[in-house]
């Protein structure tokens, strides 16, 4: 039997109906943006592994700076005791992290990078006596797959079957061109009616969404609003976090900060699954008392893995390198020429580009289905060529590794106007 027909007794994948899903592909081998499955066929990650890879399979730095992290001090728990990647990580992010942003917390995962930060504001408001127990989130937001990251969740997909279990969570419109004016009066309207205590959002992209975009000043804006209304805002950089949108940050676009981001992703470069919560100064002081009930009481057993911690600050590092930066920009300037070229074809409804993110959409007669026909008619497509691209519903991004090669990203956006032929 080969690894693929193992796989089907005992494994149970992510966001599978094992019953009508194609067989999956067992990958032997990866190499810079390139992965390699039993029978030796070679595809191009265009996704960047679900968006955790920038600097390519199995690179060589990350590697080796785990390696010796792991036979020097390869775990520790983190009650009680302190280790060096830990504490040289905190002092490398306080480098390029917004300014306000001076307190971090370990986690394994965006999903509970994402439900500490909801925890704290809950807990925030709760450790001054005050009763604000209402998140306010996007429409179509996805934050993860843990309850308080289910319930801020907008994407029906993943949570219809606990609807009615969730915190309470209100929606807001993302302010897409021509629907700011919306937005911003729906979350002044919210906040008068509910007793609001954070406002979590991904900004300027909605990933899982279909790569939505939207401008900084509309979210300045509505992180204005809720600073004079005393409403705690949660970036959840998971997706956009360490260089995608072309700067480390999707939150250095804006002048406004947040007072809580959740990282996790490309935190290790797609290594070690790791991530990590960051606070201002006043947040973490509302949890500082004699009165040890005020304390976060909250932790993983493999929080802040020092293994994890070096593999984040060698990530750092070479992304810190002119060459990454370089490559960035370089991914970025391909978009928008293939942009151009595209964006008059027929079958192509809008497009949209920032930093090493591409998406369009494809016309169709009636609203394309997240998991429906269309998006397998063309996920399959790629696939027999050669190309891991996950669409969703009508909607076709690309978000490679950084270190693709122009070769690699040809070939790429030539499947992706072949598939326009075909739908
Ligand atoms: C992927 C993602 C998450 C969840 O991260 P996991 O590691 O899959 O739990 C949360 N927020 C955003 C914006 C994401 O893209």
């Amino acid at each position: 039997m080969n690894l693929t027909e193992r796989d089907q007794n005992h494994l149970w994948h992510p966001y599978t109906q094992h019953k009508t899903a194609a067989l999956p592909i067992a990958i032997k081998r990866g190499e810079g943006a390139l992965l390699w499955d039993e029978n030796n066929k070679e595809y191009i990650d265009a996704i960047a592994s679900w968006w955790v890879n920038p600097y390519g399979h199995s690179n060589k730095v990350i590697a080796d700076a785990i390696y010796k992290q792991l036979t020097t001090l390869e775990h520790v728990l983190f009650g009680g005791f302190t280790h060096e990647p830990a504490v040289i990580l905190a002092e490398r992010l306080m480098e390029i992290l917004p300014k306000n942003q001076q307190k971090i917390f370990f986690s394994d995962n965006g999903s509970t990078a994402v439900e500490v930060a909801i925890k704290v504001a809950l807990q925030y408001f709760f450790n001054k006596g005050e009763k604000k127990t209402t998140i306010i989130a996007f429409e179509n937001a996805f934050h993860g797959d843990t309850f308080a990251a289910m319930a801020a969740s907008g994407i029906s997909f993943y949570t219809q079957a606990f609807q009615g279990m969730f915190i309470d969570v209100v929606r807001i419109p993302v302010p897409i061109k021509g629907h700011e004016k919306e937005s911003f009066d729906t979350l002044h309207e919210v906040i008068k009616n509910h007793n609001c205590a954070g406002f979590i959002f991904e900004p300027l992209v909605q990933g899982a969404a279909g790569m939505v975009m939207y401008e900084p000043e509309s979210l300045d804006e509505l992180i204005k609003i809720c600073q004079e209304n005393n409403v705690l805002t949660i970036a959840d950089e998971v997706m956009t976090g360490f260089g995608k949108t072309g700067k480390t940050f999707a939150m250095d676009y804006l002048t406004e900060k947040p007072d809580m981001m959740c990282l996790s992703k490309a935190l290790t470069g797609g290594t070690i699954p790791m991530a990590i919560t960051t606070f201002t100064s006043a947040i973490f002081d509302a949890f500082y008392d004699e009165d040890i009930n005020k304390a976060l009481f909250h932790g993983h057993t493999f929080t802040a893995n020092p293994t994890g911690c070096a593999a984040a600050l060698a990530s750092l590092t070479l992304l810190q390198t002119q060459e990454m930066q370089d490559n960035i920009a370089r991914v970025n300037k391909s978009h928008l020429a293939f942009q151009k070229h595209i964006e008059s074809n027929l079958k192509v409804t809008t497009t949209r580009v920032l930093g090493v993110i591409f998406a369009l959409e494809i016309k169709t007669e009636s609203s394309a289905s997240y998991y429906g026909t269309l998006r397998n008619k063309l996920y399959d497509f790629f696939i027999e060529n050669g190309i891991i691209l996950r669409p969703v519903g009508n909607i076709v991004y690309i978000l490679p590794p950084y270190i693709i090669t122009d070769e690699q990203l040809q070939k790429v956006y030539k499947v992706v106007e072949k598939v326009l032929e075909i739908v």
